[in-house]
This record gives C-alpha cells, structure tokens and sequence, in this order.
C-alpha cells in the first residue's frame, strides 16, 4: 500500500525547501520530493555563487512595487506575512556571516553553500522526509486524497505543493513540470517568457557596437510608453551579441518583442550643453571632449557613426553636437530577442494568479492543490525579490498546511 503523508512538496528548490521546512516544523508530516540528485542548484549558482538572498528595500506598505505579473497585488499578502527582516532573523540564528551590496542588496559573504545547509538544517529540524532523485510519473485526485505515482514508488497525501520553479536553465533541472499539473487539473496559465535575460540584436545592425564588447557603464534605460513606461538607473554592459547588466537584465522583463528600448548613456548629464560649451573654449577632438561624460571606447564608437563629428570640437556645428548629444541621452534600439531560458535568470508567466488563494496559494478549485513560487504567475526583479516570493509564498502555504 502507498506511503502516506500529510502534505507532498515536488521540488526542492528555495520555495520548495522553506515551505517543507515551516510546515513540518508545524507537524505536518512532509515529503519533499526533487527529480535532481542535488537539491536548490538554483540557489547554488545565485547571485554569482554568494546567493542575493532577499531584498532590504522591501516597501513594506506596497511590497508588490518590485514583482510584475497580470495582478501584481497577489504577491502582497504573503510578502507581508513573511518579510526581508524575518527571512535575516533566520539567517542570523544560522551564523551566516552576509553584506548589502548594492540597492538592498543582501548577499552572503561565504558561498550559497551556507544557505542550502540551512535549508536543510530546516528540514532535518521539522523531519521532513526527502526523496532524491526521484521522479513523479503520475498524479491523480480522487476522495480528497493526491495519490502519485514516483520512481520510488506510490505515495499518497491529501495536500500536494508544486514548488517545480520556471523554465530557465534547464541544463540544471528546469521542467514544465509545474505548468503540466496546472493544466491537468484545468488552471488557466499566462504565457511564460524568459525574464532577467540578456537582449540580443540583429548582426548587421549591431556590428558598430559590437566592438565594444566588456564595456560596462551606469545609464538609464526605459520601455513601454504612458502607463506602461518602465526605467531602471543601473548598469549597462555591452556583449558580442547585445546588450547585458543589471540596467537590460531588469529591462527586459518588462520589454515586449518588437518594442524599442530607450537609453541615455550619460544619466544625469545635459550633454548637449555640455559639448557647446566645450566648443567655445575648446579646440580638442569631439571624442576626447565626450570622453570626460562617457568612457572613451564609447565616445569613440559613436563619433565614429558621423564623419562630420571626427574633428576638433570648435569645428563642429551646433546641430551636429546637439545629434550626438541626441543619440547617446536617446539611443533608441529594438532588440531581435534575448538569450532565451539558457540564459535567463526568471520566468514570467506561469500559473495564473487567478486561479490561486493570495493568502494561502492553494487552487481555488482544486482543494488541497498548491503552487509557490517561481512556477506562479509572480516575477521579482533583480537583486533578491524572487528568493523573497519563493520564501514568503512558501511560508504562507506552510501556514495553510499547518492549519488544515
Ligand atoms: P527552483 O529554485 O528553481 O527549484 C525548483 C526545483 O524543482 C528544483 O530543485 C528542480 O530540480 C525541481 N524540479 C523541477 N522539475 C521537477 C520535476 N518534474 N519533478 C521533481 N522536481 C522538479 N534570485 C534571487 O532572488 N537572487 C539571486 O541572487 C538570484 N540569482 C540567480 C542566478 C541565476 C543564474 C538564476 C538562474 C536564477 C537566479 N535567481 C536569483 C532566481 C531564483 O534562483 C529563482 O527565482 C528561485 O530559485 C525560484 O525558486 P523555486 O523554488 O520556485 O524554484
């Protein structure tokens, strides 16, 4: 006869993990279950191997400021209820030495090793049960009960949480797992596309830049018009194939195809100003003038683009300044596409939050079923927020499991 349990978690990614922890830790008596050998290999390679764990900046009044999806508040009420400060309260309890880098920022200062043993020192605490690799062939519903079929055999629980994460990266473990249960048991899902992804451009027409490949430089970038607009102030890095950095990864989970983006290269600058005054009391070359706004390889790529700017300053015309001026605060540029899931550090898209309890994540027509996550219809931007939604919504589920 199969193992039975209270609750079965598939997926031992961030969420995954928290949520087995927090509900075994209530009594609920757990299994947790990964088709990997390895648990949270997404959390090994995070934020460059030290793990942005969470966010500081949180806005605790409107903490849905930094996710995107089609209902943006559903994140609200569980990001809440599980806040940055909780999730660093339990870090401190583990002795995991971490540092703000960057706008919120938080990293640890080791390795990401230290926050997967405390997931798992989490996990031991409350007895969860874990089955690795272990794959779950089958899944049916029937007298409130989940029963699964697994390479390790059948198993039974009247609560199954599907913490399977997006598509992105599917040489470590990635599946549509997740999306595969929402449509079995009819949940409506909003496309998915990669997010926190570099943009890619057309060869030919990014011939000119591609040069500059390794330069990085703060901007601010911008998409979408009227209501839509979006702008981050971050920084840009040039690649043989386009565009990358924080400034095009936070972009482009905003960016639709064929939409241009917008880039001024010289943020906080009045460039055109800048370069008439320049020619009033300057006789050196346009190029070494930008280079005092703009690093060097850059001015020089852009006054390449215009013969008529490859002379001394005090040679050019007022309008030819004021076009270049033009064309580095305004760059305006389509990108052909991204580097895909390969490359891309999120889905967007997933299971649509309509579908789902925001206080308890469960399906709201089909009992007993959760979804935390990435795998949901909720995407942070960068710098820590998606560890944050996969620690808060798998407290909340933890919670409704707990109370069940
Ligand atoms: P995951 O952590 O992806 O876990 C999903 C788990 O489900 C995996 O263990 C997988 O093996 C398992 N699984 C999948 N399919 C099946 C199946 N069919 N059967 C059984 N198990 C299955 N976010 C941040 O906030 N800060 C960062 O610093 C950061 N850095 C990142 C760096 C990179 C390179 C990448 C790719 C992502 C990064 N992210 C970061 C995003 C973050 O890792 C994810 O948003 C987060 O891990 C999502 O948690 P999750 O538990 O929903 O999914």
């Amino acid at each position: 006869s199969p193992s039975t349990f209270d609750a079965i978690v598939i997926g031992a990614g961030a969420a995954g993990l928290f949520c087995a922890a927090r509900a075994a830790q209530r009594g609920v008596k757990v299994l947790l279950v990964d088709h990997a050998a390895k648990v949270a290999e997404k959390v090994r390679i995070s934020g460059g191997g030290r793990c942005n764990f969470t966010n500081r900046d949180l806005e605790p009044r409107a903490p849905q400021k930094h996710f995107l999806g089609e209902n943006a508040n559903f994140c609200r009420s569980a990001l809440a209820r599980f806040t940055p400060t909780d999730f660093i309260a339990l870090v401190q309890k583990h002795g995991i030495p971490f540092h703000e880098k960057h706008k919120g920022q938080l990293f640890g200062d080791r390795s990401s090793e230290d926050f997967i043993r405390m997931l798992l020192a989490e996990c031991e605490a409350g007895g969860v049960t874990r089955w690795q690799p272990c794959t779950v062939e089958s899944m049916a519903f029937a007298d409130r009960t989940y029963r699964l079929r697994t390479s390790k055999g059948e198993v039974q629980a009247p609560a199954v949480v599907i913490a399977t994460g997006g598509l992105s990266i599917p040489q470590i473990g990635a599946s549509d797992f997740g999306y595969r249960v929402a449509r079995q048991f009819d949940l409506a899902l909003v496309t998915t596309r990669p997010a926190l992804v570099p943009l890619t451009f057309d060869g030919a027409a990014w011939a000119p830049f591609a040069g500059l490949a390794g330069l990085a430089l703060p901007v601010r970038i911008e998409t979408g018009a009227k209501k839509e607009r979006m702008a981050f102030d971050e920084d840009l890095l040039f690649t043989h194939r386009g565009l990358s950095g924080p400034a095009v990864l936070q972009i482009s989970s905003y960016w639709r195809a064929g939409q241009p983006l917008r880039i001024d290269l010289a943020p906080g600058v009045d460039l055109a100003t800048e370069l008439l005054q320049a020619k009033s009391r300057s006789r050196k070359l346009v190029a070494n003038e930008l280079a005092a706004w703009v690093p060097s390889r850059l001015a020089d790529a852009w006054v390449q683009q215009d013969a008529g700017l490859q002379r001394p300053v005090n040679e050019c015309s007022d309008k030819a300044l004021q076009q270049l001026a033009q064309r580095l605060q305004a760059w305006e540029l389509v990108p052909t596409g991204s580097e895909g899931y390969r490359k891309a550090e999120v889905t967007a898209g997933g299971v649509d939050t309509r579908e789902l309890s925001s206080q308890t994540l469960e399906a709201k027509k089909q009992p007993g079923l959760y979804f935390i996550g990435e795998v949901v219809d909720v995407t942070g931007w960068l710098g820590g927020y998606n560890f944050q939604w996969a620690w808060a919504s798998g407290n909340a589920c933890a919670e409704a499991l707990g109370e069940r």
